[in-house]
């Protein structure tokens, strides 16, 4: 639709300015990084304003990085991987802080699914942050469910991707502003994640869609498409060459 291309505009042309401007301000940030370390040994007794400071630009760097990813949708190449892997990966950099909060994550993942063709980072950062934000509704515990699987599509098999949480649900007024950029709740949040996440799924030529529970939390649903002919391709080998047959 009209209103759905001009958003994609909205995001190419953030894109293109992120590319210039976070690389800019990555090299002084370090440096006032690490002269800030250098006055708190100097001044110990005012340690806790250097704290706050060194808290402040983590958050700068936090979210020039997340632009940096707009920016380079194409930074590693796309290939043929299987899903299961990545997101194994990704469970396993979030597995602490799902303990911390007494967040269970289930997975169900369909077996025998086709290798998707997906550029791998990108697609880490998508799950990263979509499971992040489910943990993070449920600041009290509760349970993460990921469920993976096939499904026919018209326009062709895709892989459909939910993950669902326990948590409130989404506030109205963030649902109406999906894809604006900072736009969060979160004190530490940059607002930035589901921008990013949402682009990036686009790149692939997919869907992103979140709902409410239908008792409670948020489902996030997520489709890529799948070849054709699911034994025509498999997953490339470690060193990203193809071994498509004929
Ligand atoms: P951030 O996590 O940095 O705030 P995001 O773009 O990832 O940025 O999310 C934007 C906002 O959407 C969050 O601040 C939160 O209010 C809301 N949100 C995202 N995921 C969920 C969820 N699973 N449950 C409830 N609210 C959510
Ligand atoms: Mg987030």
């Amino acid at each position: 639709s009209e209103e759905r291309m001009l958003r994609s505009e909205k995001l190419s042309v953030i894109g293109q300015l992120a590319a210039g401007v976070a690389h800019e301000i990555r090299n002084p940030l370090t440096a006032l990084k690490g002269f800030t370390q250098l006055l708190r040994a100097k001044y110990k007794d005012d340690s806790a304003y250097f704290d706050i400071m060194a808290g402040e630009l983590d958050r700068i760097n936090l979210i020039v990085n997340e632009f940096m990813t707009l920016a380079k949708p194409h930074w590693t190449p796309f290939r043929h991987l299987e899903f299961g892997g990545i997101l194994q990966s990704v469970l396993s950099v979030l597995e602490t802080q799902a303990t911390l909060l007494n967040v269970e994550i289930e997975c169900r993942i369909q077996e025998g699914l086709p290798a998707v063709y997906c550029n791998e980072n990108q697609l880490k950062q998508v799950l990263l942050n979509i499971i992040k934000n489910a943990i993070e509704a449920m600041p009290d515990g509760g349970r993460v469910t990921i469920q993976v699987r096939e499904a026919a599509y018209i326009a062709g098999p895709q892989l459909q991707i939910s993950i669902q949480d326990e948590g409130p649900g989404m506030p109205e007024e963030i649902i109406r502003r999906l894809g604006e950029p900072f736009v969060t709740t979160k004190e530490k949040g940059t607002g930035l994640g589901l921008m990013v996440s949402t682009r990036i799924i686009e790149t692939h030529q997919g869907t992103l869609h979140i709902r409410r529970g239908e008792v409670r939390g948020t489902i996030v649903e997520i489709t890529l498409p799948l070849p054709n002919d699911d034994r025509a391709v498999q997953a490339d080998d470690a060193c990203g060459i193809a071994r498509e047959s004929a």
